[in-house]
């Protein structure tokens, strides 16, 4: 489903170049469960942002679904970027002073979605990560974990096949990084492509395969024989902020 060749990105201000990336191939099949891993400054975040369309890469191919992006315009890219793909950040990047049903609806207000729909839709997004009882809370309300939680529920609304997720456990303690990585889990015995970067290989280890980058290039590219089984201890959602 996911096919890039020759994958380079040169980034240049003004008369100063990097070459972030120098030449990536990668296939990632439909319901694959990905981590990224390599040194800072590696090209993890460019590469994620190439595959999510938030960025285009200076040279080389890449094909969602047999589709060329590169040739994809407007409507075409708008699908692709709000419908196919549900990006996840480290820093959540949500609306600090928004609620979190809110915060979940954006996407669908950009979709046109109607407000009774766009609020049901919402609510159960939030419920499917265990925060039905935090829908009007307010970011600053809510934990880190919960946080990252709530930008979860805000990229799996639009149902999404294909997850992306550039070091969500990055801002999280390692009980909110195993709940976040409970739900990836879950989300990918349900069928869905999932791709996350992380710096931790005990992060790494929940997943099924472990590509790594040095340099611009991959480096690296293993099966992980016996994924560990993450705990979810969401459901109870006793106590507020941490
Ligand atoms: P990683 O996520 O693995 O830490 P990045 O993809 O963020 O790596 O960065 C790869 C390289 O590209 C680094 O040398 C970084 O400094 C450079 N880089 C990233 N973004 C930009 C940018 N917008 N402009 C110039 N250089 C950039
Ligand atoms: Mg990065």
């Amino acid at each position: 489903m996911i096919n890039l060749k020759g994958i380079k990105k040169i980034y240049a201000n003004g008369d100063i170049k990097v070459a972030a990336l120098g030449g990536v191939d990668l296939h990632v099949g439909e319901g694959e469960f990905v981590a990224i891993m390599g040194p800072s400054g590696s090209g993890k975040s460019t590469m994620m942002n190439i595959l999510g369309c938030l960025d285009t890469p200076t040279e080389g191919e890449y094909f969602l679904d047999g589709t060329d992006v590169a040739k994809a315009t407007g409507d075409d890219l708008s699908v692709i970027r709000n419908r196919k793909i549900g990006f996840i950040f480290q820093g959540f990047n949500l609306l600090p002073r928004t609620m979190a049903v809110e915060n979940v609806e954006l996407p669908m207000l950009y979709a046109g979605t109607g407000g009774k729909e766009r609020r049901t839709r919402a609510i159960a997004a939030l419920e499917s990560v265990g925060l039905g009882e935090r829908i009007h809370h307010r970011p600053k309300e809510l934990s880190g974990g919960q946080q990252q939680r709530v930008a979860i529920a805000r990229a799996l609304v639009t149902n999404p096949s294909i997850i992306l997720a550039d070091e969500p456990t990055g801002n999280l303690d390692s009980r909110s990084s195993e709940e976040v990585m409970a739900i990836f889990q879950r989300l990918h015995a349900q069928g869905n492509t999932i791709i996350i970067v992380t710096h931790e290989p005990d992060i790494a280890e929940f997943t099924e395969r472990i590509v790594r980058f040095r340099d611009g290039h991959i480096e690296g590219d293993e099966i992980v024989k016996n994924p560990r089984k993450a705990q979810a201890q969401v459901i109870g959602e006793e106590g507020g902020p941490e």
